[in-house]
């Protein structure tokens, strides 16, 4: 238990997160937008359970650039900075350290690839790729233009993997503009957003992961409980 024990001790050194006030990362944009306006709030440490996943997740995306860099025909760039401004307000831009993406160049082509770890890959082909990893690449690929995204699945099992192609697509990166200015509107009004996750079907696996979930029922029950 002796090293089981300085594992988990290590990885229980979770630091918050800072958020600096209309600033928002592409990696984020796409989660519910309740458990965002929590984690800006009132935010509170990542779960161990949480921190195993993520670590598994940075494990594998490292190994991934780590051997896309051995090959001599490809440049990789990894961790890169993007500053997107919002078109319209002034107040708010979509920005950070594009530490989940890597670039790889081979000739005159660029590919920006996403790396996404996931349980269970076989069991979950027909729901891939998940539209919020599609928006989450369609913002890279609006501060790469003519690049062409990849996404990349990994199955943190049996390791093995899936890839698809995307391209910029106009429409999606607006919805997520809007999202965007949804989640500071809620944000500057100090207003709780509804439980989206748990409103929406696709989104409802975000609960289960949810640091926040304990707190988001108590806000539901109570809500229902005053409409009595
Ligand atoms: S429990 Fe679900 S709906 Fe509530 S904040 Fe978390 S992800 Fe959102």
């Amino acid at each position: 238990m002796v090293v089981k024990e300085i594992i988990h001790k290590h990885l229980s050194y979770t630091s918050i997160p800072e958020f600096f006030d209309g600033e928002y990362w592409p990696s984020q944009i796409w989660y519910c937008l309740r458990k965002q306006y929590y984690s800006r709030v009132s935010p509170i440490p990542m779960s161990l359970e949480s921190k195993k996943f993520t670590t598994l997740g940075t494990i594998i995306h490292e190994f991934i650039a780590e051997t896309l860099k051995k090959e001599e025909s490809v440049r990789v760039e990894s961790e890169v900075p993007i500053r997107i401004p919002h078109p319209n307000r002034h107040d708010v831009v979509i920005s950070g350290r594009a530490d989940d993406i890597i670039i790889v160049t081979v000739g005159k082509s660029r590919y920006v690839v996403e790396v996404k770890t996931i349980d269970d890959l076989e069991s979950k082909r027909s729901y891939l790729p998940r539209k919020e990893h599609i928006a989450q690449l369609n913002v890279y690929l609006r501060a790469y233009p003519n690049s062409k995204g990849i996404i990349l699945y990994v199955d943190r099992g049996s390791f093995e993997m899936e890839e698809f192609e995307i391209s910029f697509n106009p429409d999606l990166f607006n919805e997520t503009i809007k999202r965007v200015e949804m989640l500071h509107d809620y944000l500057i009004k100090r207003e709780l957003p509804p439980p989206e996750a748990k409103e929406n079907q696709d989104m409802k696996w975000q609960c289960d992961i949810c640091e926040y979930r304990a707190k988001c029922e108590r806000q539901i029950s109570s809500n229902s409980n005053k409409k009595f």
